[in-house]
């Protein structure tokens, strides 16, 4: 299929992923419920809960989409604290501010464009990056580690939840024919486009399984890497610190 990355360009694969978050950005909360039956909430509610962020710390949600994880850390951080929804796509921030306008958080959240291979902060300015189903759209992911590694504080972490590698195989079959068969299925009617959620079921499997994402953020300089297999490891949540 012309979605295996290894045969696009760098430019092709950040147009495709452009094209994708333009299309879906309108429906993108509801196909996430249909999706995922919902339980991509509780993936959220279990990241928050091994945050550990705080009362008065800034937060940063990097392609942070709809602003799910923004709402949540807003009222976490209260008024002292920041937070900051950073996606690289305009439709998506436009749908995330308007969402979180309409649930009335407001006063500390900010709304940047920002491509996460070159964050536009100062050094040290965050105690917390959250980057949810974001790496995997992500080009240069190494780059772009190196770039959270850069603006986090030292205390601080990173957290990324992303789509992993089932570790049962009978769920990683029955896994693969949902991605592949069903998803598309679904995209089209939903949103009348199949070929951004073919797009979607090839980015999870192309995604670096848990060791290796572990190891790349070994390399970009995180320490006490660990992971939580989330739903039998079709999602994992990675966390390092910054020291
Ligand atoms: N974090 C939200 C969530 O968990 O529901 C949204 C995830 S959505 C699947 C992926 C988001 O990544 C999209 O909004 C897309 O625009 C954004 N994105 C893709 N490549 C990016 C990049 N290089 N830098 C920043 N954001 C990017």
């Amino acid at each position: 299929t012309h979605f295996g990355f290894k045969t696009v360009g760098k430019a092709e694969k950040q147009q495709l992923v452009a094209n994708v978050f333009h299309s879906v950005a309108g429906k993108y909360d509801l196909m996430n419920d249909l999706l995922s039956f919902g339980v991509h909430r509780v993936w959220k509610r279990f990241t928050i809960d091994c945050s550990g962020v705080r009362k008065g710390q800034n937060v940063l949600d990097l392609a942070g989409g709809t602003g799910d994880f923004s709402a949540k850390f807003s009222r976490i951080v209260g008024a002292d604290g920041r937070v900051v929804l950073a996606d690289i796509n305009d439709s998506m921030l436009q749908v995330g501010r308007e969402k979180l306008r309409n649930l009335g958080v407001v006063g500390n959240v900010e709304y940047v464009q920002a491509n996460a291979e070159a964050l536009p902060f100062a050094d040290a300015s965050f105690d917390c990056i959250i980057i949810s189903f974001g790496l995997r759209n992500v080009t240069d992911k190494d780059k772009a580690l190196r770039s959270m590694y850069r603006v986090l504080k030292p205390g601080g972490r990173l957290l990324v939840l992303e789509f992993s590698k089932p570790i049962l195989d009978p769920l990683s079959k029955l896994y693969n024919f949902y991605s592949f068969n069903i998803l598309p299925k679904v995209g089209e009617v939903v949103v009348n486009d199949a070929e951004s959620y073919r797009y979607l079921a090839e980015s999870i499997r192309m995604h670096p399984d848990q060791d290796t994402l572990k190891t790349m953020m070994g390399a970009a300089g995180f320490e006490n890497v660990d992971y939580y297999n989330l739903s039998a490891g079709i999602v994992a949540l990675h966390r390092g610190y910054k020291f």
